[in-house]
């Protein structure tokens, strides 16, 4: 029998509830703050723990069968994997968002602009359905801070309470992406046995909390 693996982030917003879940199946595993890797004594699976980033690219390479990692890095990474199942956790939502003065109200003005992201693939093609021409200024953190600096005129970012946005004179504008933690595998290990006893493992924990 081949020993699965699967990917979850090592450290970060999705750690805690990505191994609780695994837990919760009855998978038996020894969680050090410092492994990259561990061993399940109960089932044949090893668990990869890796940044949030690179866990789409590992599962649709197949180097992980599996992963638990937030929708929005798995589109923006341009991943192409099986969706097996939402998880219910990591909720947020991708926003755009204006200065609080601004008198921008409908998407076309955001034509000519410049839009700070460091979700650039998720924005264009929000952009594009919707016949904006923006510029699309892609850094990869504090993207609030662009535009009381003049770097750009909006961003679009990952948006929870709002209380970032405030703080730096921002409003959000325009919701664009809802998106959560999601069990993804490698295309063509859907069928696999053991993955298929896996996810309903995952399914029956996901049914008693509901
Ligand atoms: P890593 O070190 O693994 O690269 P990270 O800093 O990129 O971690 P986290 O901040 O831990 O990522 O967020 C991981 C995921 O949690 C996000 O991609 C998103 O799917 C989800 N998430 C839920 N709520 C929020 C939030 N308020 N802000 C950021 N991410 C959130
Ligand atoms: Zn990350």
């Amino acid at each position: 029998m081949k020993t699965l693996k699967i990917a979850i982030q090592k450290s970060g917003r999705l750690n805690e509830k990505s191994v609780e879940i695994l837990k919760n199946c009855g998978l038996s595993f020894e969680n050090y703050k410092s492994s990259l890797i561990a061993t399940v004594a109960n089932f044949p699976l090893e668990i990869l723990f890796l940044r949030d980033d690179d866990i789409p690219e590992y599962v649709q390479d197949g180097i992980a069968d599996l992963g638990i990692v937030g929708e929005n890095v798995i589109i923006e990474a341009g991943a192409d994997v099986s969706y097996l199942q939402p998880l219910g956790f990591g909720k947020c939502t991708l926003k755009i968002a204006v200065q609080s003065t601004s008198n921008i109200t409908e998407l076309s003005q955001l034509n000519g602009k410049a839009i700070a992201t460091s979700y650039p693939v998720i924005l264009q093609k929000y952009l594009s359905e919707n016949n904006v021409d923006a510029q699309i200024r892609n850094i990869s953190g504090s993207v609030e801070i662009g535009p009381g600096l003049g770097l750009s005129d909006a961003i679009f970012d990952i948006v929870s309470t709002g209380g970032t946005l405030k703080s730096n004179g921002l409003k959000a504008f325009k919701n664009v992406m809802d998106s959560q933690a999601m069990l993804i595998a490698s295309k063509g290990m859907e069928l696999n046995p053991e993955v298929l006893e896996l996810l309903q493992r995952i399914q029956s924990v996901l049914r008693a909390k509901a």
